[in-house]
């Protein structure tokens, strides 16, 4: 290292690159490239299928995560080298993209980097690997466009989008209680849908949690939650129709803004003060009752007497809502925030057609649940789960049910799971490959035996024997011209998953295919890694 000086002066640092830098370049590069992608890869290798294993993992502050989500393990993996922070990207961007597929997609970059591996080493140039993939990704979704199959569903007609769901829940942990969850993501995004335009918007479903109870108790609420309880235990736990009253004034008689001294020496100053205070509140509530509110809202607390008497007055209440929580409501019930009673009007009520307050096994957890709002199509998955991971990972499993039921709203063709239609490219990606004359054939001969690790590695994970499985669904599927067969992970004893009901949506399966391409060319294209050394 030296220190030198340019021509105003300014000093400037030269580093002889052998001495602070490593550097690795050519087939060593593309070798050290190859060997960190797929050592992630194969860490989610036993993730994948309905048999799939489950990861722990500990944050550094000691939080533990149980999941079997591709990109939630990678997120929380503290991967180091820069390769594999690209394949940590590459499940990403599935996520972002389809939200399913993220352990899939990851598996499949994997195995294509293991055979761009052998290839290089029968001294096959990157460059004409990185082009065979290309095609061959290519032919792969086109060929998975003319196995897809088109289904129809409505919103009276769900089962398809329930089963398809289903398929996405079966490898995770809470596949004990798939059909319910399928069922409550496919209302929940249905009654969010745009239809006709073929749009979701998942942002206004919700999806929450509260720890207690069984996943079984899971449930879907037309409305929004709110961690509050109505102010007295005596009023009415239940109001149908509710005209809303939502206040950012307290309830309480206004504060002299500079210091004042009241003396008080007789008994009639002190009733005198007291009646006026009561006087305070009961215009207050009066004001709130004249404007036809049967229920008010608070940003803040009120103190007992109010309270007690808002209970007399049959005025239910709820104090110190947040003011995010406040905005929400006034946007679900169409209702306006109102900074003074003065200010309160008819118009300004937020309607919703029931308010109801629901306690929790024998804890004093109330939860207030607000329906049917006037505004809103907004809906809240509402998740119970004996213990936090358990609520996470359940989290986590839904908004992928979540966006494969939006997925098939955007786009109503499906393939067929359980490796099928991997199976199916590889076999056409296969014969594809002879009517290429050049170098390539022997790279796009290699994508197909790459596509054949999805199927490989649910066999396997189920506990079955990868190779015979293979070969004999393949060759099933070849005789029969069938596409539909895939590994019975269940032993359910068909290897029909249209039998099965195991489906994948088209768009997944493409973008997996596109997107593990992309990133294997990249790091193919790689030959000079330059990285400073530790010193
Ligand atoms: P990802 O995160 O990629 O979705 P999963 O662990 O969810 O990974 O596994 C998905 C794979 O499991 C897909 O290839 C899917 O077709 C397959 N699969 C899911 N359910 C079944 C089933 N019942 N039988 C066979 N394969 C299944």
């Amino acid at each position: 290292m030296a220190l030198a000086f340019d021509e105003y002066g300014r000093p400037f640092i030269i580093l002889k690159e052998q001495e602070q830098k490593t550097r690795l370049s050519g087939l060593e590069a593309q070798k050290g490239n190859i060997s960190a992608g797929r050592a992630v890869s194969r860490i989610l290798r036993t993730s994948l299928g309905p048999k799939g294993m489950d990861k722990m993992l500990q944050s550094p502050d000691g939080d533990v995560t149980i999941t079997n989500d591709g990109a939630t393990i990678l997120e929380q993996m503290d991967v180091d080298n820069q390769i594999a922070k690209l394949m940590v990207e590459l499940s990403r961007s599935q996520d972002y993209e389809i939200g399913d597929g993220t352990t899939g997609v990851v598996v499949m970059a994997g195995a294509l980097l293991e055979q761009a591996e052998r290839l290089l080493e029968r001294g096959i140039h990157p460059i004409r690997i990185a082009e065979g993939y290309e095609m061959a990704s290519r032919i792969a979704v086109e060929h998975l466009e003319r196995i897809a199959q088109k289904f129809d569903f409505g919103p009276t007609n769900i089962e398809p989008l329930v089963q398809t769901c289903m398929t996405t829940l079966s490898s995770k942990i809470v596949n004990r209680c798939k059909r319910a969850l399928a069922e409550i993501s496919v209302k929940a995004v249905l009654s969010v849908a745009d239809l006709e335009r073929k749009d979701v918007n998942l942002d206004l479903i919700k999806v929450e949690g509260k720890v207690g109870g069984k996943l079984e108790d899971t449930e879907l609420i037309y409305g929004i939650t709110v961690d509050k309880d109505m102010s007295h235990p005596q009023m009415p736990k239940q109001i149908e129709d509710a005209k809303i009253a939502i206040l950012t004034c307290p309830f309480e008689p206004p504060k002299p803004k500079t210091k004042h001294k009241v003396d008080i020496d007789t008994v009639e100053k002190f009733q005198t003060l007291r009646q006026q205070e009561q006087k305070y509140f009961d215009d207050m509530v009066q004001k709130c009752k004249d404007v036809g509110a049967t229920l008010v809202i608070c940003q803040w607390g009120f103190d007992d007497e109010a309270n007690h008497l808002l209970m007399h007055q049959n005025l239910p209440a709820v104090r110190w809502v947040g003011g995010v929580e406040l905005e929400l409501i006034a946007i679900a019930t169409g209702g306006r925030i109102v900074p003074r009673f003065q200010e309160l009007t008819p118009e300004k009520l937020g309607r919703v057609g029931l308010v109801r307050e629901k306690s929790f096994g024998t804890t004093k957890d109330k939860m207030l649940y607000i329906e049917h709002c006037a505004n809103s199509r907004a809906v809240t998955i509402f998740i119970r789960g004996g213990n936090k991971m358990m609520m996470e990972e359940t989290k986590r499993s839904i908004h992928d049910a979540l966006c494969v039921a939006r997925n098939l709203i955007r786009n109503n063709f499906i393939v067929y799971g359980g490796g099928a239609a991997e199976i199916s490219c590889s076999i056409a990606v296969e014969a594809a490959a002879d009517k290429y004359p050049g170098v390539e054939q022997y790279a796009i001969r290699a994508f197909a035996d790459a596509l054949d690790a999805v199927p490989v590695a649910l066999a396997e994970n189920s506990g079955l024997q990868p190779i015979e499985t293979l070969s004999a669904v393949k060759s099933q599927q070849i005789k029969e011209n069938n596409p539909h067969f895939g590994i019975d992970c269940n032993d359910v004893g068909t290897n029909d998953m249209c039998e099965q009901n195991v489906f994948e949506t088209l768009i997944g399966k493409q973008q997996q295919i596109l997107l593990a391409t992309q990133v294997v060319k990249m790091i193919l294209k790689i030959d000079d890694v330059i990285s400073p050394s530790d010193y």
